[in-house]
């Protein structure tokens, strides 16, 4: 007992400093990597998920919108990069560290989100306290295209996953898709279960979206710096299915979610995945609970 005290102790630490390390202080310098990706395509790395900037012939649209303060740094990196005004922002969900920099763009850029979560955005305090700018103008459901040719936008949505409103963002001409953090990296995903994410769920949705999306060869993931490819996307889908498969056996075998967590592996077959988990929403203990939780209703 009383080493699973100290044990829960050090863990506690140990998130407090890996949250930390997500959140350098507010006055540090905040400064942006460019990757070019196709020639009207770039990712901005640093600050919160990853931000992709996508040139067409009418403007630039611009794919989630980081931390707090990292909206003007996105438009002045932009300036850097092209001379066409900034006139649609699509954010991939809710959390903000990808829509508290929309409050920092021009009022008159068009919002464009999943209808959920434009409803999970409007319970957001950082949205109340700058008069709602930067709150989506524009949502759809299922799917939306916008503009045409080599400037066309697809946005799909396939269910519940990181939250209940993420979206693909996928840029036909150039067979990518932002798919921000309902493949946020290859390593467990993050659920947030207070937007209606799911565990019991994701792999679904990522399936769906597998087959759903068609001529893709290249994901911007939420937060990973390296891009990976519609083969792993696949994957992804099979590991998050294997998990579940060995976390409702866990359940069923009546193990309490710490418990089952103090025992989780990546299957040897997954190469190159994450073998820690995130603390951030109860880490894997959290995920247990939500998956308990979801197999209850
Ligand atoms: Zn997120």
């Amino acid at each position: 007992m009383k080493r699973t005290v100290v044990l829960g102790l050090v863990l506690s630490v140990g998130a407090l400093v890996a949250v930390a390390a997500q959140q350098p202080p507010a006055n540090a310098p905040k400064v942006i990597d460019v990757d070019k990706v196709k020639d009207n395509l770039w990712v901005l790395k640093n600050g919160g998920g990853n931000t992709a900037v996508f040139l067409t012939a009418t403007g630039v649209t611009v794919v989630d919108a980081k931390n707090p303060g990292w909206g003007k740094p996105i438009l002045d990196k932009i300036k850097t990069l092209t001379d066409k005004p900034v006139t649609m922002l699509i954010n991939t969900h809710t959390h903000g560290d990808h829509v508290s920099g929309n409050v920092e763009f021009p009022a008159t850029v068009d919002v464009v989100v999943q209808e959920n979560t434009k409803a999970n955005m409007e319970k957001m305090d950082i949205f109340k306290q700058n008069n709602n700018r930067g709150m989506a103008k524009r949502t759809f459901k299922d799917k939306m295209t916008i503009g045409s040719g080599a400037d066309q936008i697809d946005l799909y949505y396939f269910g519940p996953g990181h939250t209940n409103g993420d979206a693909w963002v996928v840029f036909p001409a150039l067979r990518i898709v932002h798919s921000g953090d309902i493949f946020a990296n290859k390593g467990l995903p993050l659920i947030d279960g207070n937007n209606g994410g799911s565990v019991l769920h994701i792999h679904e949705t990522l399936t769906k979206a597998h087959n759903g999306i068609k001529n893709v060869d290249t994901i911007i993931n939420g937060h990973t710096p390296a891009n990976t490819t519609w083969a792993d996307l696949k994957e992804f889908a099979e590991f998050n299915q294997d998990f579940l498969t060995w976390a409702q056996g866990q359940l069923k075998a009546g193990k309490t979610p710490e418990q089952a967590a103090a025992e989780w592996k990546v299957p040897e077959k997954y190469k190159g995945y994450a073998t820690t988990v995130s603390t951030l929403m109860g880490g894997l203990p959290g995920r247990m609970q939500r998956l308990a939780d979801e197999m209850k209703k």
